[in-house]
């Protein structure tokens, strides 16, 4: 996938109306977006599709919706407040800064500056440390602060509410509680869309099982969440791979982590992260809040503490990865041809009906009141603003799945055309079978 198809896909988000730039009209911020009228019907579509699958789709999984601003001491134990920083070094060249972790190493002290390609040395522009966490007041008076955090991850809710959820259900192990929701980081690599961030929303699973069951369950959900992105969101197989991490690549409380990755415009980068997490958070959160986040599983009167594997994904990240995944350009009869070849349920509109004339106040009615007669049963628009050609393409750029063309014809023979957006076939159906085709062809 060339870079320059992320100019194009950028360009393509924001003229379509699915990614703006945040407070765009007061020159923005950087790495912050918002989503349009189309961006947020398809990022609300990959959520519930998550939310669908694990939560209401499974009896070994509940749902949560933790607070986004938390307390200091949580990030005192998962480690957050010491921990959570990316290494930052500043280019002598271009000034500017990047994480250290990102860049091209040329031998011992040396690394190449990704923007101007001169060489950063570390000996001279000395790395720093910078928190990524995003630090709130909550004290009304300045000068007597209560500081908090937007969490840097959802996992935090899940881990302090692990009691409550427990006791309140009275669920057995293996238990897996999910949540979806926004997180913050100060993330200071930019500009690569919305690939990384400052504001983004994640979908986690903390997994709870036996130490002993933990092997096996970080084994099927690195399979399960891999098939995931292939069933549900419907990424093509040849863009997506797992990478695991190597042993000196592992955050020191993680037993094993695998990434999904994706084909970026960039490169292959992370998706979602698996991790078999041990039982390094509920250890930590019930000795620094001095509760008890232990276990009593009554079948074997054992006691323990659970270990969990994880798997984190970013809601943001599928959104970007579907467009690029989806977007194709195709030269039809000599013109360029936009088409978003999503799945239809994940499309913002099952089909589009426009009247093939709209000077005809017949055909037009006709057109409306089949809209109106579908509208209830799935999502649909109409349009009659433009001659049909560019109706057709502002639908296959956007991924509608089927486009109804009300014609002369429709009036006598009670029948509409129905052009495929993906094979641009046209077939005749009658009106009255017109729901029942559509359902067949995008269930
Ligand atoms: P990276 O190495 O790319 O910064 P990470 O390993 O720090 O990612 P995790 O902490 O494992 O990411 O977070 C889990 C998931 O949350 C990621 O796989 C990604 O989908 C999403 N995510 C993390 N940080 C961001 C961000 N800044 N913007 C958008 N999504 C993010």
């Amino acid at each position: 996938m060339p870079e320059d198809k992320l100019s194009k896909i950028v360009a393509f988000c924001r003229r379509r109306g699915f990614v703006f730039g945040g407070s765009e009209i007061y020159g923005g911020l950087s790495s912050i977006w918002d989503y349009g009228p189309l961006g947020a019907v398809l990022k609300k579509k990959i959520k519930d599709v998550w939310w669908d699958t694990y939560v209401l789709g499974r009896e070994d999984i509940v749902g949560l919706d933790s607070s986004l601003i938390m307390h200091e001491d949580v990030f005192r134990a998962s480690g957050h407040l010491e921990g959570f920083s990316d290494l930052l070094v500043d280019c002598p060249g271009c000034k500017k800064r990047f994480r250290l972790d990102k860049l091209e190493k040329k031998d011992k002290h040396a690394y190449r500056c990704p923007e101007c390609k001169k060489d950063i040395d570390i000996e001279k522009s000395k790395p720093r440390k910078f928190n990524l966490m995003l630090k709130t007041n909550l004290s009304a008076t300045e000068d007597n602060p209560n500081y908090a955090y937007l969490r840097p991850e959802t996992a935090q809710g899940i881990f302090v509410n692990f009691a409550n959820v427990l006791n309140t259900t009275h669920k057995k192990l293996p238990l897996g509680i999910a949540q979806i929701g926004k997180a913050f980081r100060n993330e200071v690599t930019t500009g690569s869309f919305i690939f990384r961030m400052k504001e983004f929303e994640q979908m986690e699973i903390e997994y709870f099982v036996h130490p002993k069951k933990a092997a096996q369950a970080y084994q099927y959900w690195v399979n399960e969440r891999f098939n995931f992105y292939l069933e549900k969101i419907g990424l093509a197989k040849d863009n997506l791979r797992l990478r695991e991490h190597a042993k000196d690549e592992l955050a020191h409380y993680a037993k094993s982590c695998t990434d999904i990755e994706f084909n970026f415009p960039f490169g292959w980068s992370e998706l979602e992260g698996v991790a078999n997490r041990g039982d390094f958070d509920l250890t930590e959160h019930a000795r620094v809040s001095k509760k008890d986040l232990s276990y009593f599983d009554p079948e074997t009167n054992e006691r323990f503490i659970p270990f969990v594997i994880e798997p984190s994904a970013g809601v943001d990240r599928t959104f970007f990865a579907l467009i690029c995944n989806a977007y194709h350009e195709e030269e039809v009869k000599g013109k360029l041809r936009t088409v978003l070849k999503l799945k239809p349920s994940l499309a913002a509109f099952r089909l589009a009906i426009f009247p093939l004339l709209k000077n005809k106040p017949d055909l037009v009615e006709l057109a409306k009141n089949i809209f109106y007669d579908i509208k209830n049963k799935v999502s649909v628009v109409y349009d009659d603003s433009a001659a049909i050609g560019k109706l057709y393409r502002r639908q296959d750029e956007i991924g509608t799945p089927f486009c109804v063309t009300v014609d002369v014809d429709s009036l006598t023979d009670k029948c509409v055309t129905v052009r495929d957006r993906d094979t641009m076939q046209q077939t005749r159906v009658s009106t009255d079978k017109l729901f029942a085709f559509i359902q067949e062809k995008t269930n």
